[in-house]
């Protein structure tokens, strides 16, 4: 679990008194990647607490997370400074503070990104990192994962060394996300509920998290009764208990076939969640009516025939990523999955996106 949280409108000005008493010395610099989205925005860079050598890395988010990206920026900060960072600050998105944690992990590790990928690889305790999120939905500030796509796959260093040291939670951080990619990043949340309330490896932690972020995101994107404060209150908490769920759950089909679309074809995930659960009233009924009821109410559009041109090799390059998420079969379907998920139901699913 992440250890230390503040939530509040204005918080994010604690950040230079949290993180100070973190500084080892004043040659070891905090680190601050920054979606560039913010680059001139006052909203953030006219607030960073910056110090001797601190550094201010504006990152872009047009493609997601990388395993050669998080090995490249390790190796610069490596020969940018003599000490080791006091700490890396992850400040903007899912990709951002997926950024920072594997930044953080692979500080202390040795090899290369892409050989800790998969379950509780790590050996060393990561540096101090802190998770400022800018927009609500995947859970990344709570997880014990970084998604990265790799070489081979694309798939989280999970590990009790991934979560955030500290986070801080203000939702007026929120305030300039575009229309659109609050409903796909939003609709994360809601399909991390729909996965781990309806997955096989739910216990009451899961369900009592689970339930929360479900009705936080059923107020939110379905009823008319919230102000906008209160509506980027109530995400920044839906995202964080449809987080906490997943920790001690799993997700489902909609996530493992969502990894193969932004594998092949680099959708990105909150959008690649939506692609993907419009076909799968089969596992979800529910939840895909919901789904449909909230697309609808909010005019928000998905893209469709994305996999109308795509030969046999690169629907297996899909089939493969998304058979290779094990745990999320088993989650989603129970532990007979495999002969229930075959190559030719993905590709028929796949056909239709
Ligand atoms: P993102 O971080 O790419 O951000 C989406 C877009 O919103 C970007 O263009 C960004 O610049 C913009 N944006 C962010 N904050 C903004 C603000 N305040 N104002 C204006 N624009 C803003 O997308 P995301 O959906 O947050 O994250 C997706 C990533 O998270 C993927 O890489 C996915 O794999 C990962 N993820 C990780 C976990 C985890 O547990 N670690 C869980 C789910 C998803
Ligand atoms: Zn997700």
């Amino acid at each position: 679990m992440v250890s230390r949280v503040v939530f509040g409108r204005g918080s994010f000005n604690q950040l230079g008194d949290i993180i100070e008493p973190k500084r080892v010395n004043t040659t070891a610099p905090f680190i601050f990647l920054v979606d560039d989205v913010f680059k001139g925005n006052p909203l953030i860079t006219s607030r960073l607490p910056l110090a001797y050598n601190d550094q201010l890395v504006f990152v872009s988010t047009k493609e997601e997370p990388k395993t050669s990206q998080v090995d490249e920026m390790v190796e610069q900060i490596i020969l940018n400074h003599k000490d080791r960072p006091s700490g890396i600050i992850g400040i903007g998105g899912g990709t951002i503070m997926d950024l920072a944690k594997a930044v953080a992990i692979m500080l202390t590790n040795e090899g290369e990104a892409k050989d800790y990928q998969g379950w509780d690889i790590v050996k060393n305790a990561a540096i101090y990192h802190v998770g400022v999120p800018t927009i609500s939905g995947t859970g990344a500030e709570v997880s014990r994962t970084t998604i990265l796509t790799g070489p081979q796959r694309k798939l989280g260093i999970n590990s009790d060394f991934t979560p955030f040291d500290q986070v801080i939670l203000d939702p007026e951080l929120t305030v300039g996300v575009p229309k659109e990619q609050w409903f796909y990043t939003g609709m994360d949340c809601f399909v991390h509920c729909i996965e781990s309330l309806k997955g096989t490896y739910l216990n009451a932690f899961s369900q009592s998290y689970g339930e929360k972020a479900l009705e936080l995101c059923q107020e939110i994107f379905l009823e008319d009764t919230l102000s906008d404060e209160d509506s980027q209150d109530q995400l920044m908490m839906a995202s964080w208990h449809g987080g906490m769920s997943i920790a001690y759950s799993q997700v489902g089909v909609a996530h493992a076939m969502s990894y193969g679309l932004g594998y092949l074809l680099g959708i990105k995930h909150g959008i690649g969640n939506c692609i993907v659960f419009e076909h799968l009233e089969e596992y979800y009924p529910e939840g895909v009516a919901m789904y449909k009821a909230m697309r609808k109410k909010h005019n928000i559009f998905i893209p469709q025939g994305i996999c109308s041109n795509l030969g046999d090799d690169e629907f297996d390059i899909m089939i493969d990523v998304a058979l290779s998420l094990e745990p999320l079969w088993e989650n989603a379907i129970g532990k007979n999955w495999k002969q229930i998920i075959t190559r030719d139901k993905l590709k028929a699913l796949y056909q239709k996106m």
